[in-house]
C-alpha cells in the first residue's frame, strides 16, 4: 500500500515514516479533492510565491465546506507536485458556465481558509493587480505584503462567549426552573442583549456563572459566540486649536476639491511651510465624511506623530478615525485593520501602508498624501511601489479625488500640474495669518571655519552659535539638523604620505566611528551603516603604525560640541539628540517631541527625523550644521533633495506669535538649491532643475525602472547582468523603440553584505512600454525576485 503523500513514494505496511503534518496535510487534500464534483465552485488562486510563469493564479475547485469563500479570502492551497501546502488568495470565481481551460479531474481542492479569516474588499484585489503589474511584482507576494502580519497572526483576537434569551414560544416547552433562574431571565430582559454572562450573573446577584451556563445546556438561555481583537488604547494627544476662519486661498482649495468629490480627479496643494495645508485637508476630509463616504490621509512615517494624529481627529469631531503606523503594538494593529474591513472608521490616517486600508468596496471617497515629495513613501523591499503614486491608482480604482500636497513637491508631481496638465494646482503662497516666513541666512561655513581659533570647534560656527545663544536667552527653542549619524564618518591614517582608511570587510563603503557613552569608559567602535558590521576603533595603522585619527561629521559630535559651548544645556535634559541611533521606537520619538512640545527640552538636535512636518510655536531658531551632506550623492536627484531638506527644515521655525529665523552652515553656499531655498523660491528652482532633466532625459521625462543584481561572485554577477541586460535588448528590440536599456555597470555602492552589486537601468518614454517590457521578461522567467535581483519601478534609490 503506497504512502497517502504523494510526495513520498514508500510503500509500506502500516505507517509512513514521512512527517506527520506532511501526511495529515496529504490526507485532507484527498478527502477534499474526492468531495469534489463537476458542480464544485472554480477559483483563480495567486500563491504566495515570487513564481511569475502564471502572472493571473492558478485554477483550484472549492469543496463543499468551503464553497461559500468569496474573492479576497485568503486560503491554503497544495502546489506542484509535492502538493506542498502553500498560502494563497482567491482573486477570481469562475461563472458556473466558465471553461477552467484546463480537464476538471486535474483541478486541485483548496484545503483550507487561513485561520485568520480575513477577505480583502475586491477593490483592494483589483488594486493588488495594478501594483504586481507595474512594480513587476508577482500578484501572491503582492497580496501577501498587504495584509498585516498581525492581522495573518490574529493578534489580540478573544474569543467570547455572551447570552442571549431563547425564543418566547421554544421556553414554553421546556422543563420548568428555579425562581432565582426565572428572575435571571426577566433581569435579562432589561438589558442591552446579547450580555456577557459574567455581567448577568452580576446584574442578576448569582455569585458564579454556573446556574447560567446550566440555563444554556437547558435551552432557555442561547449563546452566542463572539470573537473581538482587544488592544491597550491607542493615545490621541496633541493640541487641538478650534478652527480658524480660512484665507480665501484655503477656502478656493476646499472648494475646488469638495467639487470633485464623487469622482476621480487630481490636485496638488503648493502651499509654503505652515501655509495651512492641514487646514485645507482637514476641511475637505469633513465634507469627505458629511458626504457618508470614508477617506484616507497618508503622511510620512516620521511626521506621524501623536500631535499630527490628535489635531487631526480633535477637529474631526463627527468622524470615527482609525490609525496605522509602526508605533501601534501588534493587537492595536488588528484591532484598527478589523475595524476598517468592517466599515466602522470614517477616516483613516497612516503611513505608507496605509495605502492598503481595507476599506469596503465603494464607500471610498477621498484619498490624501501629504508631504508627497517625501522619500519615506517608496518601499524599498518588494513589491517596491511608491505610496503617492499607488494612492493616485487606488483613487482610480475608487472613482474619487486623489489629494496630493507639499510646500516642494515632487518634480514628478509638479510637472504633471504645471506640464501636463493633468492635476490641478492650488496655490498658498502665504504662511498662515499671523505666522511670519522665517528669515533664512546662509553661512560660508569654510570662511567661518578659517576664523575661528580654537580649533576643537568645528561644527557650530559664531554666527549658528550667536544666534543659539540669543534665543536661548530670550526663552526659545532650538532645532538643530544634521543629516548624519554617528560620531565621524571617515577613519584613516594621519601620516599623509600613508593613504589607509577604515573600510568595511564586506562592503564597499567607509565605516562610521560612535562613541558609546554607557558606563563610566568612554569607548569608540566603529559600524558600517550598510551591514551593520562593528569593530573596535583600530588606535593605529594597520599598514604604517602610526596614530589613526577620526573626522568629518556626526550627530554624536555636534552633541559633544553643543557640551562645550553650552555648558547650561543638559544632554538628555534640556537637549536632546534624536536620531535613529537614540530612537530605537516610535515611542521612544513620540515622547521626545512631547518633552520638546513642554518646553522642558530647550535644543532638539538630529537627523531628518526632526526636519519635517512638526509644528511647534516656539521654536524661533532653526539651524542646519551642514547642507551639503546630500549634495555630492551620485544621484540625480540630490539638488531636489537638498531643496526638499533646507526649505522643509527651515519650515520648522516661526510658527507661533514669535518671528522664527533659520542659519544653514554650508561648504557650497552658492549652489542654486541652497540659495534657492533660503530664498523660498521653489518655482525658479523646480524650473531650473528641470531643464537639466529635460536635457539629460531623465525622471520625470523618462520613466526609471533599476534592475540590481546581488550575487557573493564578482564573475557571476558581471555575468548574470550582461546576460540580463542582454535578453532586455532582445526584448526592446522587438518593438518598444522609446524604451533603453543602459548598462550593465557597477553600482555606487559595489559591494554590500559581501555581496557584489550590478544595476541595469530602462529608462521609458512611456509607462505602458515599460510594463511591457517587463512583463514580456517576467513571463520568460527572467526577473525572479529575491535575495538576487531586485527591480525597483519609478527608483528613487541610487545607491
Ligand atoms: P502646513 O501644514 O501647511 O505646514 P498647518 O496647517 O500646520 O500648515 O498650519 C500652520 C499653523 O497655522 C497651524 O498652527 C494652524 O493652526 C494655523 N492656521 C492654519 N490656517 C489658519 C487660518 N486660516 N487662520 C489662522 N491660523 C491658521
Ligand atoms: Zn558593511
Ligand atoms: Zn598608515
Amino acid at each position: 500500500m503506497p504512502c497517502t503523500s504523494p510526495a513520498c513514494a514508500i510503500e509500506v505496511h502500516g505507517t509512513c515514516q514521512a512527517p506527520f503534518g506532511d501526511r495529515l496535510r496529504a490526507a485532507v487534500s484527498l478527502f477534499a479533492s474526492s468531495t469534489l464534483s463537476e458542480e464544485s465552485p472554480l477559483v483563480v488562486v495567486a500563491v504566495e510565491r515570487a513564481v511569475d510563469r502564471s502572472p493571473d493564479g492558478l485554477t483550484y475547485a472549492l469543496p463543499p465546506k468551503l464553497a461559500q469563500l468569496p474573492e479576497g479570502a485568503r486560503v491554503e492551497v497544495p502546489l506542484g507536485r509535492g502538493e506542498t501546502p502553500t498560502a494563497g488568495w482567491i482573486v477570481r470565481r469562475l461563472a458556473a458556465d466558465e471553461d477552467p481551460g484546463i480537464p476538471r479531474e486535474k483541478i486541485k481542492a483548496v484545503l483550507a481558509q487561513d485561520a485568520s479569516g480575513a477577505v480583502l474588499p475586491g477593490e483592494l484585489i483589483q488594486f493588488a493587480r495594478w501594483i504586481s503589474a507595474y512594480y513587476a511584482c508577482p500578484i501572491g507576494m503582492t497580496l501577501a505584503s498587504i495584509l498585516p502580519a498581525a492581522v495573518r497572526k490574529s493578534i489580540g483576537r478573544v474569543e467570547r462567549t455572551l447570552v442571549d434569551l431563547a425564543a418566547e414560544d421554544a421556553r414554553a416547552a421546556l422543563p420548568k426552573i428555579t425562581k432565582r433562574q426565572q428572575h435571571a431571565l426577566e433581569v435579562l430582559a432589561t438589558l442591552p442583549r446579547p450580555c456577557e454572562l459574567g455581567d448577568l450573573a452580576d446584574a442578576s446577584g448569582y455569585s458564579s456563572t454556573e446556574p447560567l451556563k446550566r440555563l444554556i445546556a437547558s435551552g432557555h438561555l442561547v449563546a452566542v459566540r463572539k470573537t473581538s481583537v482587544e488592544a491597550g488604547f491607542i493615545a490621541r494627544a496633541g493640541r487641538v486649536p478650534p478652527a480658524p476662519q480660512a484665507t480665501a486661498a484655503q477656502q478656493a482649495a476646499v472648494d475646488a476639491i469638495s467639487a470633485d468629490l464623487g469622482r476621480f480627479a487630481q490636485h496638488l496643494v503648493f502651499g509654503v511651510t505652515g501655509s495651512g495645508k492641514t487646514e485645507v485637508y482637514i476641511r475637505i476630509l469633513e465634507r469627505c465624511v458629511a458626504s457618508g463616504k470614508r477617506a484616507m490621509l497618508l503622511v510620512p512615517e516620521i511626521s506621524l506623530t501623536p500631535q499630527t494624529v490628535g489635531r487631526i481627529a480633535g477637529r474631526l469631531v463627527h468622524a470615527k478615525v482609525a490609525v496605522l503606523h509602526s508605533g501601534l503594538t501588534d493587537a492595536q494593529r488588528n484591532q484598527q485593520w478589523q475595524l476598517l474591513a468592517e466599515g466602522g472608521a470614517d477616516v483613516v490616517v497612516g503611513a505608507r501602508s496605509a495605502i492598503f486600508a481595507p476599506i469596503p468596496d465603494g464607500s471610498l471617497g477621498l484619498v490624501i498624501v501629504d508631504e508627497e515629495h517625501e522619500p519615506g513613501y517608496k518601499q524599498d523591499s518588494a513589491p517596491r511601489y511608491h505610496g503617492r503614486d499607488a494612492a493616485i491608482r487606488r483613487a482610480q480604482i475608487a472613482k474619487c479625488p486623489v489629494v496630493l500636497g507639499s510646500a516642494t513637491p515632487s518634480l514628478e508631481s509638479w510637472v504633471n500640474a504645471v506640464e501636463r496638465k493633468v492635476s490641478r494646482l492650488h496655490r498658498l503662497p502665504e504662511r498662515a495669518p499671523g505666522l511670519a516666513v522665517p528669515k533664512v541666512t546662509v553661512v560660508d561655513f569654510a570662511a567661518e571655519r578659517r576664523e575661528v581659533r580654537d580649533r576643537r570647534v568645528t561644527l557650530i560656527g559664531p554666527t549658528l552659535r550667536a544666534s543659539m545663544q540669543r534665543t536661548l536667552d530670550e526663552g526659545g527653542q532650538v532645532l538643530l539638523l544634521l543629516n548624519r549619524r554617528g560620531y565621524a564618518n571617515y577613519i584613516a591614517c594621519t601620516d599623509p604620505r600613508c593613504d589607509w582608511m577604515l573600510t568595511c570587510d564586506a562592503c564597499d563603503a567607509g565605516m562610521v566611528c560612535h562613541v558609546d557613552a554607557t558606563g563610566a569608559a568612554r569607548r569608540s567602535y566603529v559600524r558600517c551603516h550598510h551591514c551593520l558590521a562593528e569593530q573596535l576603533l583600530p588606535k593605529t595603522c594597520p599598514d604604517c603604525g602610526k596614530p589613526v585619527t577620526v573626522f568629518g561629521l556626526g550627530t554624536q559630535r555636534v552633541e559633544e560640541e553643543l557640551a562645550r559651548l553650552f555648558p547650561s544645556l543638559v544632554e538628555g535634559e534640556t537637549m536632546l539628540r534624536v536620531d535613529s541611533d537614540t530612537m530605537q521606537t516610535a515611542a521612544h520619538f513620540h515622547h521626545a517631541l512631547e518633552r520638546f512640545g513642554k518646553g522642558e527640552v530647550k535644543v532638539l538636535m538630529g537627523t531628518q527625523m526632526i526636519a519635517k512636518g512638526l509644528d511647534f510655536p516656539n521654536v524661533r531658531l532653526v539651524g542646519v550644521i551642514s547642507a551639503d551632506t546630500a549634495l555630492s550623492l551620485p544621484d540625480f536627484r540630490a539638488a531636489e533633495r537638498t531643496f526638499q531638506l533646507v526649505s522643509q527644515v527651515a519650515g520648522r521655525a516661526g510658527r507661533g506669535e514669535k518671528p522664527g529665523r533659520a542659519i544653514i552652515q554650508s561648504f557650497e553656499p552658492d549652489a542654486p538649491a541652497i540659495r534657492l531655498a533660503a530664498a523660498h523660491d521653489y518655482e525658479r528652482f523646480a524650473t531650473q532643475e528641470l531643464e537639466d532633466r529635460r536635457q539629460f532625459r531623465l525622471p520625470p521625462y523618462r520613466r526609471l525602472a533599476r534592475l540590481v543584481l546581488r550575487h557573493p561572485g564578482e564573475t557571476e554577477c558581471a555575468e548574470r547582468a550582461a546576460a540580463l541586460a542582454e535578453a532586455l535588448r532582445r526584448i526592446v528590440a522587438g518593438g518598444f523603440s522609446g524604451v533603453e536599456v543602459q548598462g550593465p555597470s557597477i553600482c555606487p555602492i559595489a559591494r554590500i553584505s559581501g555581496k557584489y552589486r550590478r544595476q541595469i537601468e530602462l529608462f521609458s518614454e512611456s509607462a505602458s512600454d515599460l510594463t511591457k517590457v517587463l512583463a514580456a521578461a517576467r513571463s520568460e522567467g527572467l526577473l525572479k525576485l529575491g535575495e538576487e535581483l531586485a527591480v525597483d519601478v519609478d527608483a528613487i534609490s541610487a545607491v
